[in-house]
């Protein structure tokens, strides 16, 4: 039989669809977290009589425009620039920016949506947000970074603030970014420091928030472990990507004493049997902006395996993390770490896993920690910093990483909570999308119909 909450959430699905037919990874992030609110709408039958799930899905407002900057040859390059400023039901626009060539609207809406929930489980005061360009950043000089990050400022410094609508990092921002970012929206606007996060220390950034993302997914596969009578110590990873989560991943692993065998960029990814040399992949990822397979000049006993060759998920290990991007991991990728005994995986990316891998995961009784739970790290130290930079104080590098942890945990146990609450005992994917949409609807329900 079909229930009054699986109908309204089927019903809401279809138009959703209707509404926006090529937008498949926005569809796809939408499908995650339907999938699971059906039994919340059983429980609490007002928030279908005050359509909460179609208000929720429809951003409040999505701000496209061009930016148009002049590259080292002196010719005009044109890139598109999105703010998707999705939900203001629990505290301003948080989220993140994301500067790569695959940006599409379908991608900065999949991440916004994700972002409400994820931000809402973090338990601190902040809505969901995402922007980003396709501009590309590969390759280019820091005279074209700097010009790119101060056209696109120019025009989004008219709808962010920080009481408003708060960017920070992502895919291809990082920190030269973000400076460049706020020395513009200063330029225009005046010393604001809390308008963006992730900045530099020297201005207003938080200690822990560039180690946070990472941090905090190791310190949610350690939960899940926990819960289980386990723990990280001696176990084999592998971590795909190599950026600020990957990077910052691996050290807390290797610092709770796992192993950390492989790790990958977008041209390969390199497998060293007796354990990364993170000092090494930090030179060339952080100084040297290089590729991947430069880690074979230092350690030429290590095996690079270009992209066409071989998938990082055909290593045999305990733990994986997915921490390069979306749909990085496929069902075949699922199936292969499973027949190798995978005992948990916990999303550093967003939406690393496809709705199949996920499910194939669960399936076998992996420990299944998802995105919008496990990768949440970052944006609650982001929200730190904002609170940091109201209160015109800076807290110690252990005072954040503490909050961290707590936050981190807290996170694991109100998913692991909601999923008992609501028929699915100690599956992580329903837990947070329902325990993090749950402040969401209570917030909307009392502030009526707007
Ligand atoms: N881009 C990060 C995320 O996906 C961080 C966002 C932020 O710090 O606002 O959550």
């Amino acid at each position: 039989m079909v229930t009054a909450g699986q109908a309204y959430v089927a019903e809401v699905f279809e138009k959703v669809k209707r509404a926006n037919p090529h937008e498949v990874e926005f569809l796809q992030a939408v499908e995650e977290v339907f999938d699971s609110l059906a039994p919340v709408f059983d429980a609490y039958p007002n928030y279908i009589a005050e359509n909460l799930l179609e208000r929720l899905v429809e951003p409040e407002r999505i701000i496209s425009f061009r930016v148009p900057w002049l590259d080292d040859k002196g010719q005009v390059q044109v890139n598109r620039g999105y703010r998707v400023q999705y939900s203001s039901a629990i505290g301003p626009y948080k989220g993140g920016l994301r500067f790569h060539p695959s940006v599409t609207q379908s991608i900065i809406k999949f991440l916004g949506f994700e972002q409400i929930f994820k931000n809402s489980l973090t338990g601190l005061p902040i809505g969901g947000g995402k922007g980003g360009s396709n501009f590309d950043p590969k390759g280019k000089s820091d005279a074209e970074i700097m010009r790119f990050c101060q056209s696109f400022m120019t025009e989004l410094q008219k709808h962010i603030g920080p009481s408003l609508d708060v960017p920070a990092g992502d895919i291809g921002v990082g920190g030269r970014e973000i400076g460049y970012l706020f020395g513009q929206y200063k330029r225009l606007n005046g010393y604001e420091n809390g308008v963006l996060t992730g900045k530099g220390l020297a201005y207003g950034g938080s200690l822990t928030r560039k180690e946070a993302t990472g941090y905090g997914v190791v310190y949610f596969m350690e939960q899940m472990l926990e819960a289980k009578g386990d723990s990280l110590a001696d176990k084999t990873a592998i971590v795909s990507g190599s950026g600020n989560v990957a990077i910052y991943a691996i050290e807390k692993l290797q610092e709770k004493g796992a192993k950390v065998v492989a790790c990958s960029d977008s041209s390969g990814y390199i497998y060293h049997e007796n354990g990364l040399d993170l000092a090494a992949i930090k030179q060339i990822k952080e100084v040297e902006r290089g590729r991947i397979k430069a880690y074979l000049d230092h350690h030429p006993d290590a095996v690079f395996y270009p992209r066409e060759e071989g998938r990082i998920w055909d290593l045999k290990a305990d733990l994986a993390f997915p921490c390069a991007t979306q749909n990085e991991l496929e069902e075949r990728d699922a199936k292969t770490l499973i027949q190798n005994g995978l005992i948990a995986i916990a999303e550093g990316a967003n939406m690393p896993s496809t709705l199949e891998a996920t499910k194939a995961f669960q399936k076998a009784g992996v420990l299944f920690g998802p995105a919008k739970a496990a990768n949440a790290g970052g944006v609650a130290v982001s929200a730190l910093e904002m609170s940091q930079n109201s209160m015109r104080l800076s807290w110690s590098f252990d005072e954040v990483d503490e909050k961290l942890y707590a936050i981190m945990k807290g996170i694991h146990q109100s998913a692991s909570q909601a999923a008992e609450d609501f028929g699915h005992s100690g599956d992580l994917v329903v837990g947070a999308n329902i325990a993090g949409f749950l402040k969401v609807a209570e917030a909307m329900s009392q502030q009526g119909l707007i």
